[in-house]
């Protein structure tokens, strides 16, 4: 029995393929998965079609569908501790991290059972007599869902409950190096009694087998997470057949330290903002842009906690923070610091791996902060997605030339995903928020989201939302019903 899932099958593929998975934290072997090849990519989708095309899924009642994500979230709790050990053996991450994504998944799961019937659509009054006229919401068809290694069945759930809530049919890919817990939920949609077909899953690189994924005719949407680069190449790729898309990109985002604001409060969150994760979060709070007169004590502080934080393996309970996810990764930051450090950035800490035999194994790189930045920089503009901290400043005459300075800093990237504002001046949050180019702004906080609320970028850091009602629409056709009760002959050529 092999990995993919195919038309309701668990199968080792046309090609026969292996990829041995290891763990960042230590190279220790994880397991051996099935890769696919872009056959089983197209017997996944010629699965799905047929599923959407002739299958009892699309119109069963919403409420069901709903009542089966249901399912899915009581079976994702049940297995809650087996899931999260997978995750951090393919991610590296602490093991307490992968236990709370698990509860987000959950609480995803849980949140598009209970609106999974909630939009069916409206009636139209057409100020014409004898029209019944409505506006319907349809499944889209046959989706495409791509998710990267970091959150790998987070974003994996902010793809797959919105879209079968909404009654379609897909074909999903994992990031190559992170499979088992995608895998593990797939088992779940099965054993939950999804029909054969609906769900389907293919393991592998984007070369690969990921091709037909965005460029498949009989494919209606491909949703995408992971990096602009990719996400252009599958843009371009979906053009010449006019698929829906969705992308949730990569993102630099801003973190603004008014003088007004709580700084103790605001330099521990600073910290959080960017090194959770080792910095391998979309959202990472990778620029700090802090006002001049509080900059030198507050960054300080930051070198000083930063520092102190303990690096280790997902099961090393004193541990703070893990490893990259593999050694391209790895040296893809260490290249980019040492871009920051010859366009002229101060190294406050960290630029380098940690010393000790417990590291040598793993793909671990200290915290790090650059100090002395500017928007000129690619360190300030590039995303890196590791521990790395960038600091800008800011200043002005007034308090309004202060947030006109903080604002044109924050903006001037490519990027637009999430950032936050910390001030305790009344009015100065909402007014520096409204400013802000970005889809999610935090104010006095940093990284929190719940599945009632929409997430995704402005500008290269995506099109469309994933989470909220929105996340929902992404998988809808909207669909206009007109009923002439009473038809009659229209005379026009007569
Ligand atoms: P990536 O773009 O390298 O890969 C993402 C996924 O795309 C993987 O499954 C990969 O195999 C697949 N892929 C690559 N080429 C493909 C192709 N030609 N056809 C089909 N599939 C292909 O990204 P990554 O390194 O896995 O993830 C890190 C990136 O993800 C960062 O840029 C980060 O900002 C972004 N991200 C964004 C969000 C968000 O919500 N906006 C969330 C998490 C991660």
């Amino acid at each position: 029995m092999g990995d993919l899932f195919i038309a309701g099958t668990w199968t080792t593929g046309a090609a026969d393929g292996r990829r041995e998975i290891i763990c960042p934290a230590d190279g220790a072997h994880v397991g051996t998965v099935t890769e696919a090849s872009d056959a089983d990519t197209r017997a996944a989708i010629a699965a799905a079609r047929a599923a959407f095309d002739t299958g009892s899924w699309p119109a069963t009642p919403a409420r069901d569908r709903g009542a089966l994500l249901a399912r899915v979230a009581d079976l994702l709790e049940r297995d809650a501790a087996e899931i999260a050990r997978a995750e951090s053996l393919d991610t590296g991450k602490r093991y307490v991290e992968s236990e709370y994504d698990v509860a987000d998944v959950v609480s995803v799961f849980r949140h598009y059972a209970a609106v999974a019937g909630s939009d069916l659509g409206r009636v139209v009054d057409t100020g014409r007599p004898g029209i019944a006229a409505t506006v319907v919401k349809e499944p889209i068809g046959v989706c495409s869902l791509i998710t990267p290694w970091n959150y790998p069945l987070l974003q994996a759930s902010w793809k797959v409950a919105p879209c079968l809530a909404a009654g379609n049919a897909f074909v999903l890919k994992p990031s190559e190096i992170t499979p088992h817990s995608t895998i593990h939920l797939v088992r779940l949609l099965e054993e939950a009694g999804l029909p054969a077909g609906v769900a389907n899953l293919v393991l592998g690189t984007g070369a690969g087998c990921g091709g037909p994924l965005s460029a498949d005719p009989r494919v209606d949407l491909v949703s995408f997470t992971g990096s602009l680069a990719v996400g252009r190449h599958l843009m371009a790729a979906a053009a010449p057949t006019v698929k829906r898309v969705a992308l949730e990109l990569g993102g630099k985002n801003p973190n603004i330290v008014f003088a007004d604001a709580d700084l103790a409060i605001a330099v521990d969150h600073a910290l959080t903002a960017v090194f959770l994760h080792s910095g391998q979060v979309c959202s990472a709070g990778a620029r700090l842009i802090v006002e001049e007169s509080v900059a030198a004590d507050f960054v300080d502080e930051i070198v000083r906690r930063a520092s102190q934080i303990r690096l280790g393996g997902p099961f090393d309970e004193s541990a703070q923070s893990g490893p990259l996810t593999s050694a391209g990764h790895l040296a893809k930051v260490e290249a980019y610091v040492a871009a920051g450090l010859a366009e002229g950035a101060r190294l406050r800490c960290g630029g380098a791996r940690p010393s000790g035999s417990a590291y040598e194994k793993g793909f671990y790189y200290l915290p790090t902060v650059l100090d002395q930045c500017h928007s000129g920089m690619s360190v300030v503009q590039d995303e890196s997605f590791g521990p790395v901290l960038t600091v800008e400043t800011f200043s002005g005459a007034t308090p309004a030339q202060a947030e006109d300075a903080a604002v044109a800093l924050a903006n001037d990237t490519i990027y637009g995903l999430a950032g936050a504002v910390w001030t305790q001046t009344a009015g100065r949050g909402e007014r520096v928020a409204a400013r802000l180019r970005l889809g999610t702004v935090w104010v006095n906080d940093y990284h929190p989201y719940v599945p009632q609320a929409e997430w995704g970028g402005y500008k290269q850091s995506g099109i469309g939302r994933e989470l909220g009602h929105l996340g929902l629409e992404e998988y809808q056709e909207t669909k206009h019903v007109w009923h002439n009760l009473a038809p009659a002959p229209s005379g026009w050529f007569s």
